[in-house]
């Protein structure tokens, strides 16, 4: 198939993806989208779940008014969780009330000529661009840990890999983590007649508090505003301000990323995590071995001793870490040449890496622009600057 030109090219069309080509098309740019609207969501999360952010905090971001999560679900009120259906739904309706023609395809490479990039999509088409947006999400960084990889897919995944857990009915499943997505997955195994037993690393699970309206005014102005990410004074500058997170060293930035918003369940799935559920805690994973076809898993507590516990399957909720080798579409050569923070990408004010015309979004962000990139609510300041300044290349 012949090459075709664009001003830009977004790969991925979850909300960072939707949101950057949203504006980029708004500033004018001959902007392809290449993507599946809201696949990750669709087929990457449990059904069933519930999202942790509040409603005001998880839109999708667009130039024109009237394309939030308000306008699409008038009067959904705080505290009441968002099923991830209506979510997914959500992206989709955005998708169309923003005129995006996203194309439900993969990008297979991303490579460099004649100081362009050439992005060759699945279909056998390449497109030649001076910008890429990667809009990727977390699924390419999901962590599973070193002691199960060794595990077959059948026994053991990571739990972006399952979308429905009824299949888990009358089995005994292991879930690693102490995160939402660990203490919700549980939730959900056990409901749907599966027999889940928590390992965590923490001593004790966290939950959140639940939103309150109720304290006096003198008690709510020492607990700060409201923000995407909470209440407090510093979580309004990460949720609100990342461009002045950005400015902080990269090693207070990088502390920031890893405290903020830390392993905790939801405060309403606390009442459904009450029953059914094993939980064992201050367990360090030091073993897994496969035989026939269960998973016989080796933990350890801080004094050193061991437990031995025997499942039929291992589901891995240890989260997403962003490294830029694992961009594995992006040729080697272009990896070699990104600046780094960690493993992370270093970016500018405008989210662009040390390669002209190569932009991240998302969690790939977070260790430039803070926590507030983990969650779709830094979509909107992520898409508004990458279009500000590719609006102004383009003028
Ligand atoms: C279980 C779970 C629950 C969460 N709950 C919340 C919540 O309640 N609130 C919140 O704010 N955040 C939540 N998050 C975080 C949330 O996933 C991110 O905030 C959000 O999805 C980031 O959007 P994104 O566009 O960067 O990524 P994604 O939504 O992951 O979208 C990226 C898209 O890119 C596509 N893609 C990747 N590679 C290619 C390629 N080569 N070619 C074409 N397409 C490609 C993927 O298929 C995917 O659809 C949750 C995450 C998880 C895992």
């Amino acid at each position: 198939m012949p090459t075709s030109l664009a001003d830009a090219v977004v790969v991925g069309a979850g909300p960072y993806g939707l949101s950057a080509a949203a504006h980029l098309r708004g500033a004018g740019l001959d902007c392809r989208i290449i993507g599946t609207p809201m696949h990750f969501w669709n087929h990457h999360m449990p059904a069933g779940m519930f999202l942790k952010s509040e409603p005001f905090a998880s839109s999708l971001s667009s130039p024109a008014d009237g394309t939030s999560f308000l306008d699409y679900r008038p009067g959904w009120r705080a505290g009441r969780p968002i099923p991830v259906d209506t979510f997914a739904s959500y992206g989709e309706w955005f998708t169309r009330e923003a005129g995006l023609p996203a194309e439900p395809a993969t990008v297979t490479s991303v490579e460099r000529a004649d100081g362009r990039f050439e992005v060759a999509l699945e279909t056998g088409e390449t497109i030649s661009t001076p910008n890429v947006v990667l809009g990727i999400g977390m699924g390419v960084f999901a962590d599973l840990p070193a002691e199960l990889r060794h595990l077959p897919g059948a026994l053991c995944g990571h739990s972006s890999e399952y979308r429905d857990l009824s299949v888990f009915k009358g089995a005994r499943v292991a879930v690693v983590g102490a995160g939402q997505s660990a203490l919700e997955t549980a939730v959900l195994l056990a409901e749907q007649g599966a027999e889940p037993v928590l390992i965590t690393r923490t001593p004790a699970l966290k939950w959140n508090a639940a939103p309150s309206d109720g304290s006096s005014p003198a008690a709510r102005l020492l607990r700060g505003p409201q923000s995407g990410l909470g209440r407090g004074y510093r979580t309004w500058v990460w949720s609100e301000r990342p461009e002045m997170t950005r400015l902080l060293p990269d090693r207070v930035r990088a502390r920031i990323v890893r405290n903020t918003l830390g392993p905790a369940g939801a405060w309403w799935l606390r009442d459904r995590f009450a029953t059914g559920i094993a939980v064992r805690t201050g367990q360090r994973l030091s073993g897994a071995d496969a035989t026939g076809d269960r998973v016989t898993l080796t933990t350890a507590d801080r004094s050193g001793d061991l437990r031995v516990l025997t499942v039929d399957h291992v589901l891995a909720a240890t989260g997403f870490t962003p490294d830029v080798d694992r961009v594995q579409i992006l040729s080697p050569e272009i990896r070699r040449e990104i600046a780094r923070t960690g493993r992370s990408p270093k970016l500018d004010s405008a989210f662009g890496s040390s390669v002209p015309g190569l932009y991240f979004t998302g969690l790939a962000a977070a260790a430039s622009f803070g926590p507030v990139m983990r969650f779709v609510h830094g979509a909107d300041f992520c898409a508004r600057r990458i279009a500000r300044r590719l609006g102004q290349d383009r003028r």
